[in-house]
């Protein structure tokens, strides 16, 4: 989109300004600064990695959903609730009342994925290191023992 932009350009040695000075900050000549008219163009929005990822509207009966590869948690359970295991890119929002099992099936899924060479990162902003240190004791164990014990 082209904008119409005044400038004042030394006649003695090209200096350009935004603002009219009596006195060239370029070359100190008097009265050598004249308005001039300037297109300026600004450049086109360059799509970002992340609008190219969405890049035209699809049906949702066209999108294609038997090629998504799932990543097992490590527990059949959790699993068969999120329909086959995790989509990578995805995001899941575990739920549920205080003491009920959240952070120890967390840490499983992050001792599973660990094992087998993914990069897991567990953060955690209310457990102390000592609560989360027994939890990660607790999952050391194999799942399935975990549960039929
Ligand atoms: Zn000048």
């Amino acid at each position: 989109m082209a904008k119409l932009k005044s400038v004042y350009i030394c006649s003695e040695c090209g200096y350009e300004s935004a603002k009219w000075c009596g006195k060239c900050p370029g070359c100190g000549e008097w009265n050598s600064m004249n308005e001039e008219i300037k297109e300026t163009v600004k450049p086109a929005v360059q799509p970002s990695s992340r609008t190219s990822v969405f890049s035209s509207p699809q049906l949702i009966k066209e999108i294609d959903t038997d090629d998504e590869k799932r990543s097992s948690t490590g527990s059949n359970e959790l699993d068969r609730v999120l329909g086959g295991g995790l989509v990578k890119g995805s995001l899941v929002l575990i739920g549920g009342d205080p003491g009920i099992g959240k952070s120890t099936i967390l840490m499983q899924v992050s001792n599973h994925l660990g094992g087998e060479g993914k990069k897991v990162l567990y953060v955690s902003g209310e457990e102390s290191k000592r609560q989360r240190e027994k939890i990660y004791t607790c999952t050391r164990r194999p799942i399935a023992r975990r549960y039929a014990s």
